[in-house]
């Protein structure tokens, strides 16, 4: 016989207050769960919106769509908003629900285990707790990647990751070098353009850039959305459908006429913006448009033919006390090297230690390369759900969408052990391997195998993303499908 559990006999740890870790406890507590603890590491919440505070940010998912859908924002000050402005929504809604109280700052969780039926929790700073269920909403892109190349603690300059910006060293009139040309260094880089008295941008792979501008909303256009919520919650809905009906399923489809299109539009944007053919030429991509993940900017062509600025494609040879040397011998002295060189994508929970129920650490079941059940439950860790884990649909969604769809997921997992069906439940190793199978057979139609570098491809070259279109992923987050589950009491 089956015996109900109240809900406040559940307690619940959630791992990060950044996007996905306020979404689970406003949440939670909306589900009647009020025992959570929500640990961060550092001593404001925010997640990427936290660490990446870099000249030029802003996010390329419309701010209507980039936004909580129970907390819709009437006053973004653009179609696509700065971070620091994203940032400050994150810290307004965080209050606004009460989730700030509940967070324990400069708290690093490092060990997980699960013993008897519970998780046992210790913190760095030596903290310990227990918990029936474990949320971990730690983030994809968190882990800087530094490059190696020679030389790069000789810099003299100042140096650093773009997702460690120091906002202490001087900009304006000096010379910066910016390595890298992802989403991230594009942005950079039309932001320096204009302050810096030269900027070297170290492209070692062209992107393709879709064009876009950036309307800022006018007083009038907030106002309207402050007198009619009902319009902004509209909006939220149209452009998620634009996006799943759009670009969300060219991309799983690489022969698809909605891919041509895509395509299309960034070649007319290099042809039409970039003047100089020979500067054309070496902005020009020899692969397929959004194979990596695509790059949105409306002024980076603009940017790189400024007088100030200077595209490198000479290889670098290593860094020296002056500047970066490249293979034709040429020293491109300069004050400050930002290294915009990306994520290690592949890292989710780790460097914490996590132990299942037959003792075996997380580190060795993802020896190879991390996977879980539909990118939320990982084998025999019970009752262990991520947000935004291995595999899910990144890139160019909003993954406040994904992280929402994925916590009405879970928490219907967390149902069946409110309703007496179990003490606790993890994804079967059989439905994890089927579903590994079936995203990796999926894979080889999606632009992304269609012949280049990105972090989208693990170690053996398979997109480590939900292959599928965006209406599967959300008909998949509907209602979890309970025999892929194993029940533990
Ligand atoms: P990224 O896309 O991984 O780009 C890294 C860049 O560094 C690439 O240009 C890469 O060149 C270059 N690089 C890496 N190692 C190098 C080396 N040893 N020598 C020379 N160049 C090197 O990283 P990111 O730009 O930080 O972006 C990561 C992701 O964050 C994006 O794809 C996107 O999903 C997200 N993001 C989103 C926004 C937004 O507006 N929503 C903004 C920024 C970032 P290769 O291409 O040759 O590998």
């Amino acid at each position: 016989m089956t015996r109900e559990v109240d809900a406040k006999d559940l307690r619940v740890v959630i791992i990060g207050a950044g996007m996905a870790g306020i979404l689970s406890a406003i949440k939670l507590e909306e589900a009647g769960i009020g025992n959570f603890s929500i640990y961060e590491k550092a001593d404001r919440l925010g997640g990427t919106w936290r660490e990446n505070t870099y000249p030029g940010i802003a996010c390329d998912v419309p701010s209507h769509l980039y936004s909580y859908s129970f907390a819709p924002n009437p006053d973004w000050s653009h179609q696509y908003s700065p971070g620091a402005e994203i940032q400050a929504y994150f810290e307004r809604v965080a209050k606004q629900f009460g989730v700030d109280e509940r967070i324990e700052f400069g708290q690093e969780i490092n060990r997980c285990a699960f013993i008897d039926g519970r998780w046992h929790i210790t913190t760095s700073a030596g903290i310990k707790d227990e918990a029936d269920f474990i949320i971990a909403a730690t983030g994809v892109l968190h882990h800087p990647s530094y490059p190696e190349i020679a030389g790069l603690e000789d810099f003299a300059g100042a140096l650093f990751h773009s997702a460690r910006w120091d906002h202490d060293v001087p900009l304006d009139g000096g010379r910066v070098g910016v390595i890298g040309n992802g989403s991230t260094g594009v942005q950079i880089t039309a932001a320096l353009a204009k302050r810096a008295s030269k900027l070297s941008l170290f492209q070692r792979t062209p992107q393709w850039v879709m064009p876009q501008e950036n309307p800022a909303y006018t007083e009038d256009e907030k106002q309207a959305f402050r007198a009619h919520p009902e319009s902004l919650r509209a909006l939220h809905e149209d452009i998620s459908n634009l996006f799943a009906a759009g670009f969300a399923n060219a991309v799983v489809d690489a022969d698809s006429e909605l891919m041509k299109g895509i395509e299309d539009q960034c070649l007319a944007n290099l042809e039409e913006n970039v003047s100089d053919p020979d500067l054309r030429e070496r902005l020009r991509p020899d692969y397929r448009a959004a194979c990596k993940r695509l790059v949105i900017s409306p002024d980076f062509y603009e940017a790189i033919q400024k007088p100030t600025a200077t595209l490198v494609t000479e290889e670098i040879e290593r860094i020296e006390p002056g500047g970066v040397r490249t293979r034709d011998g040429h020293l491109h002295e300069l004050d400050v090297l930002v290294l915009a060189t990306g994520f290690k994508a592949d890292r989710f929970v780790r460097p914490m230690e996590v132990i299942g129920r037959t003792g075996k650490r997380l580190d060795e079941a993802w020896a190879d390369r991390p996977s879980a059940y539909l990118s939320i439950s990982v084998p025999d860790l019970p009752n262990f759900f991520m947000l935004n884990g291995p595999n899910g649909p990144v890139g160019n969604f909003s993954l406040i969408e994904v992280a929402e769809l994925q916590f009405g997921y879970i928490q219907q997992l967390i149902d069946q052990v409110r309703s007496g069906e179990c003490r606790s439940l993890s994804a079967s190793a059989r439905a994890t391997e089927d579903f590994d199978a079936a995203r990796v057979e999926a894979a080889k139609k999606t632009i992304w195998t269609t012949g280049c570098r990105s972090w989208y491809l693990d170690d053996r070259g398979v997109p480590a993303t939900w292959p599928w279109t965006f209406d599967r992923f959300r008909e998949e987050m509907a209602e979890p499908d309970l025999a892929a589950y194993d029940f533990f009491d």
